[in-house]
């Protein structure tokens, strides 16, 4: 016997929507949905989550330490006990150092770890150290966009003509709901524009391309670089000897 529910993965930042499969024992199945134009987006990972999330080494209680740091020495402690605990350190810090004498990195977009909640304490606190691994790629992303466009784009990829995927890679495993609609705005004739500094899957499926020679550069590897729309570029940068190198190479 089992139950089946529609939810949404959040195994990365997508959302796909899913089926899940509980069965009465505990066991869990993730799998496509039935709803047609969502069928196709779902990857490995979302497929494997339940493996993920019942692994008999996932942390799923508070755990104090009991032994030399390092250790690997643990007990478990109840929910008030290890808030009261944590509130008590840090209300200590605070108290010598003011609020900002403290720091916290998460990353609650892709972990899910506590959908905001971290950061509203901290701005509770008056403390902005707050970072996540976020800040490193789409809280850039969303910055830039507010001042550009004023909010925060989606592209419309069933009715665009050109993609342009600067240093992005979507993949049939991962980021899948983005790569399915650059492969169906191909099939309707967009063209497909790649910049890279690896080899890029997406630039191996691009509808046109070229070659063009190589050139050695220090520090800035895109100054200068010109676009044609009807082209395929990808950029290959390495680093060699402290010198930073730009190739471009032919596609097709
Ligand atoms: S792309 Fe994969 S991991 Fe991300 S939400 Fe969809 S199924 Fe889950």
């Amino acid at each position: 016997m089992s139950d089946q529910k529609r939810v949404l993965c959040s195994s990365c930042d997508i959302y796909c929507q899913v089926l899940a499969e509980v069965s009465y024992n505990g066991a869990a199945r993730i799998k496509a949905t039935d709803n047609a134009p969502f069928r196709a987006n779902i990857c490995m990972k979302g497929v494997h989550a339940p493996e993920g999330f019942l692994h008999p080494d996932r942390i799923r209680f508070p755990l104090r330490r009991v032994g030399e740091r390092g250790s690997g020495q643990w007990e478990r402690v109840t929910w008030d006990h290890g808030l009261d605990d944590i509130a008590a350190r840090l209300s200590a810090v605070i108290a010598q150092y003011g609020p900002e004498g403290f720091a916290v990195s998460a990353s609650p977009w892709n972990l899910q770890s506590d959908n905001g909640v971290g950061r509203r304490f901290m701005n509770l606190l008056g403390n902005p150290n707050w970072m996540s691994g976020v800040a490193l790629c789409a809280g850039n992303t969303g910055a830039i966009n507010r001042m550009v466009y004023g909010w925060f784009p989606y592209p419309d990829y069933t009715k665009t003509k050109c993609i342009v995927l600067f240093g992005h890679n979507p993949r049939k495993h991962s980021w899948t709901p983005v790569y399915n609609s650059i492969r169906a705005a191909q099939q309707r004739g967009a063209k497909l524009i790649v910049l890279d500094p690896r080899r890029s899957e997406n630039a191996s499926l691009r509808i046109s391309g070229f070659r063009c020679g190589s050139v050695l550069m220090r520090r800035c590897a895109w100054v200068g670089l010109k676009l044609s729309l009807t082209k395929v570029f990808t950029i290959k940068t390495s680093l060699r000897g402290g010198r930073q190198g730009l190739k471009s190479f032919a596609l097709a």
